[in-house]
């Protein structure tokens, strides 16, 4: 499989570094509040690569982090600690906030057949671990302490802008607005492993540790809970893209300094949501979450299917108007489905099979291309092969796409009892349409619309369903 690595910048053959497996680090989520459906997007894009190399065999194990607590960087950390401005706003402990969206993330992640990752570790759980590897920095002479905080020192790097796929300038500064200078740091790009003194005095958690009294900061929890679960190579490190810098850069700086070879060797990153007016975040416009395309209709499955129509390296822009063509279009899958799936009458074609496969695998193999692995799941359905055939494509095809296609169109053959009424007037008006009396076939129609039901000719024959 060809993929696309930041590291390098281009396009490479995945070559797991143990044959036959795969290790996946997933940066996951900081619980404070519901996830938009811009950070779902990343963790669906994740999901699919997860699924696609399972289907092609290899044994992977995916972990993820949940920051519950340390998200901050430095003291020159925008103005609010997010965790505690959650519990503030909803009168409940940083704990309690933490669970809470946990739980929340994981039923929106259920909602669109993400997969739970295969080690899932909170922040807090890790506060040891996170001291021990802090200790080694400081020991190995990457870390120091400075105004009562320990910062891990850039500057003994030979190379530390990894992902000059942006310009290092644009790295450097201007990275977050609003973003204070921390008078602390020996170097510009300097971060914090460790606060014991923080311009975030309320902090509810705390541990003891050989740096004082404190909290460890964002960017330690993931080196640390990767390492620790995937040992000292790591295949695939995963984020959305804004997490490039600084975030991964410094994930790359600490453990490497700790390893003292070289980490992981594909950086995957997937490309922001945006709407109209920008970039998707949960401060500006409408807070799009996965409720609220519930509360608005839409299966979630349908915002899968949205996401996979576009590749996971373009941004892609979010309005009700797409979001509806793809309700059409993944409808349409549905019901193209439904009319072949409960045959089972009849062998599989093997040749058929074979080519139609390969058109799914080539899309796959190629950067993981979903849009074409969309339009070999259409000539699956406009192929003339049995319907065994096609079902069977269908039901490995979806072991990666996620989105319930079998389910749901033998879903839409059991609710599809048309009422004898319905499918008289439907009778009544082939007759018409045969005498070439339109008019009459137009009125049988609006009959039909009013019975609550569709009608309409397609190349299969007269189809009916529900409005
Ligand atoms: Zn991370």
């Amino acid at each position: 499989m060809q993929l696309y690595n930041s590291l390098t910048h281009k396009k490479q053959e995945f070559i797991p570094h143990e044959q036959g497996r795969a290790s996946i680090y997933t940066c996951g989520p900081t619980v404070y509040h519901y996830a938009h459906i811009g950070n779902l997007r990343t963790y669906i894009m994740e999901d699919v690569l997860e699924k696609y190399l399972r289907f092609t065999g290899l044994d992977v194990t995916r972990v993820m982090n949940i920051t519950d607590v340390g998200h901050l960087t430095s003291d020159g950390d925008t103005g609010d600690d997010k965790m505690l401005k959650g519990a503030k706003r909803e009168h409940k402990t940083v704990m309690e906030i933490a669970q809470f969206y946990t739980d929340a993330f994981f039923s929106d992640c259920k909602k669109l057949n993400i997969k739970t990752p295969d080690v899932v570790v909170p922040a807090t759980s890790y506060i040891d671990e996170f001291i021990r590897v802090i200790q080694v920095l400081i020991d190995k002479g990457y870390a120091y302490e400075s105004g009562g905080n320990i910062y891990f020192d850039t500057s003994k790097l030979e190379k530390y802008y990894v992902f000059n796929d942006f310009r290092e300038e644009d790295l450097a500064v201007g990275v977050r607005e609003g973003v204070e200078e921390d008078s602390n740091k020996r170097n510009k790009a300097d971060f914090v492993l460790w606060f014991t003194k923080s311009k975030f005095d309320s902090q509810e958690l705390k541990w003891e540790s050989p740096f004082g009294t404190g909290y460890p900061g964002w960017h330690i929890e993931c080196s640390c809970i990767s390492m620790k679960n995937l040992g000292e190579y790591l295949d695939i490190h995963c984020g959305g893209i804004d997490n490039a810098f600084p975030h991964h850069t410094n994930e790359i700086a600490q453990s490497e300094a700790y390893l003292g070879h070289e980490w992981c060797n594909y950086w995957f990153h997937v490309h922001h949501l945006n709407t109209n007016s920008g970039k998707m975040s949960k401060s500006k416009g409408e807070f799009l979450t996965v409720s609220l395309l519930e509360e608005k209709g839409y299966n979630p499955i349908v915002y899968r299917y949205f996401c996979l129509l576009s590749h996971y390296r373009k941004s892609l822009v979010f309005d009700w108007d797409n979001l509806n063509n793809a309700v059409t279009s993944y409808n349409k899958i549905i019901e193209k489905t439904a009319l072949f799936v409960n045959e089972t009458s009849g062998d599989i074609d093997s040749m058929e099979y074979d080519r139609l496969m390969k058109n799914f695998t080539d899309a796959f193999d190629n950067d993981l291309n979903t849009s074409l692995a969309i339009t070999a799941l259409y000539d699956v359905l406009k192929s003339e092969t049995n319907s065994v055939t096609k079902t069977a494509l269908i039901k490995e095809f979806d072991k990666v796409l996620g989105l319930d296609i079998i389910e749901n169109a033998m879903k839409a053959n059991q609710g599809e009892e048309i009422p004898a009424e319905v499918l008289a007037l439907v009778e009544e008006r082939k007759s018409a349409r045969k005498e070439k009396n339109f008019v009459l076939a137009d009125e049988i129609r609006n009959k039909i619309t009013a019975l609550g039901y569709e009608v309409r000719e397609t190349r299969q024959g007269v189809e009916i369903r529900k409005i």
